[in-house]
């Protein structure tokens, strides 16, 4: 069987790697440089700590790799386990956190509901008064995406992966209603089955296979800042769930600021979007974060920061199915892709061999959900 898989961030090199490891020759075509899309744009979050059962068996699945990934892969990525904290505002937030860490304990991950001045042992900084209630998760944490990349892409190909970066593809052959090869500026592959990989850029690769898929390019920002107040390795990565503010430590005292502060949230195109920090954004996220963190005091200094591109869909799921026979979607990943990339490369490659999935309730990520409208709704998004 011969995979082509489109895309070479870290969800098509871990589809890459599945697939090399359960017996398949493939080929990865990615238009610009490993990784260099959303990838290398990344905080690095991982977590267990979402609302809904699908999103935690993706994490519960994925957590193991990370732990285990230099044993894996031969390459450190800098897995930090301070855990993640999550802090509520309203009664209503509370009352879901209270709901989120019993679903969570029921499928196996030992999260806990905090009071606000508990969290405090967690993240001394923290102003515990404007919240209700906070939920932890030790194993949580925040890798390097890059150095992933690098893991991932080696074992790809000494599995055999043959991983091309530099080739766009320009179009996906139908046959009969079956997808059967691409079309690159190197000229036609013939594949059994086609992955698409391509992450803010996926629903313009479904266009291509005559499908229309609901995956929005948003932008989203993150600011690296030095503290006035020092900010201890031990913090865990913050997420004030109401506003959507969060930070974590980064290196050598500095500390990684992110969020998105405003109802409005355009589609951008993916191919022109601004990849600069904006400098008002800066100063909101520094405000919003200095609101309930003493580590943002008025003496912080910014020091850098980017923009990158969340591939959003309405429910904040990925959309992971065989489209149309022979075409496999990997994509819309929200703030989200990174951390689930193990196990989205094992749900990728089963679907191509076996034609289905073994991941429970993986179902409900089939893109039909968005017709009936019942589908899961991710809530804990920053
Ligand atoms: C600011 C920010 C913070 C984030 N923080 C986190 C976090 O803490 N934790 C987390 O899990 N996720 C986070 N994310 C989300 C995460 O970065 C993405 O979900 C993940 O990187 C998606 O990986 P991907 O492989 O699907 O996409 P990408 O890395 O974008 O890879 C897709 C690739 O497809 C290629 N491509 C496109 N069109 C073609 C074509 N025609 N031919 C060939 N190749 C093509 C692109 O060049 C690109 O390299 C964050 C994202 C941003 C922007």
């Amino acid at each position: 069987m011969h995979v082509v898989v489109i895309g070479g961030g870290i969800v098509g090199l871990s589809s890459a790697h599945a697939l090399v490891e359960a017996g398949v020759d493939v080929t990865l075509l990615e238009r610009g440089s490993f990784g260099a899309g959303s990838t290398a744009r990344s905080a690095g979050g991982i977590r267990a700590q979402f609302s809904t059962p699908i999103n935690v068996r993706l994490s519960r699945e994925s957590l193991p790799v990370w732990e285990s990934f230099e044993e894996r892969f031969g390459v450190d990525v800098g897995f930090r386990q301070h855990g993640y904290l999550l802090l509520a505002r309203t009664a209503a937030s509370a009352d879901a956190f209270a709901e989120h860490v019993a679903m969570q304990n029921r499928l196996g991950v030992d999260s806990e509901l905090l009071t606000p001045r508990a969290a405090t042992e967690r993240c001394p900084g923290l102003d515990p008064e404007p919240f209700r209630a906070a939920t932890y998760h030790a194993r949580d944490g925040y890798a390097d995406p890059n150095l992933a990349v690098q893991g991932y892409a080696r074992a790809a190909r000494e599995g055999g992966a043959d991983l091309r970066a530099g080739t766009a593809v320009r179009d996906v052959r139908v046959a009969d209603g079956r997808v059967t090869g691409v079309e690159t500026d190197d000229g036609p592959i013939a594949a059994d089955a086609v992955v698409n990989a391509a992450g803010a850029w996926a629903a313009g690769i479904a266009s291509l296979a005559g499908r229309s898929l609901p995956i929005a390019p948003r932008r989203r920002q993150v600011a690296i800042v030095e503290p006035s107040d020092g900010i201890p390795e031990t913090v865990p990565l913050t997420i004030d769930i109401d506003t959507g503010s969060y930070f974590r430590p980064e290196r050598e005292g500095t500390a990684l600021v992110g969020g998105h502060f405003t109802d409005e949230d355009p589609d951008v195109d993916p191919d022109a979007y601004g990849e600069s920090m904006a400098f008002d954004w800066a100063a909101t996220a520094l405000d919003r974060a200095a609101d309930y963190a003493s580590y943002f005091g008025e003496a912080s200094r910014l020091k850098r920061g980017w923009a990158g591109l969340y591939a959003v869909t309405p429910d904040h799921h990925p959309i992971l199915e065989e489209t149309l026979p022979g075409f496999v979607t990997a994509a819309g990943f929200s703030g989200h892709g990174f951390q689930h990339a193990p196990a989205t490369g094992q749900v990728v490659a089963e679907l191509c061999v076996d034609g289905a999935a073994s991941l429970d309730g993986v179902d409900a990520l089939a893109s039909d959900r968005f017709e009936s409208g019942d589908g899961p709704v991710e809530r804990n998004v920053a």
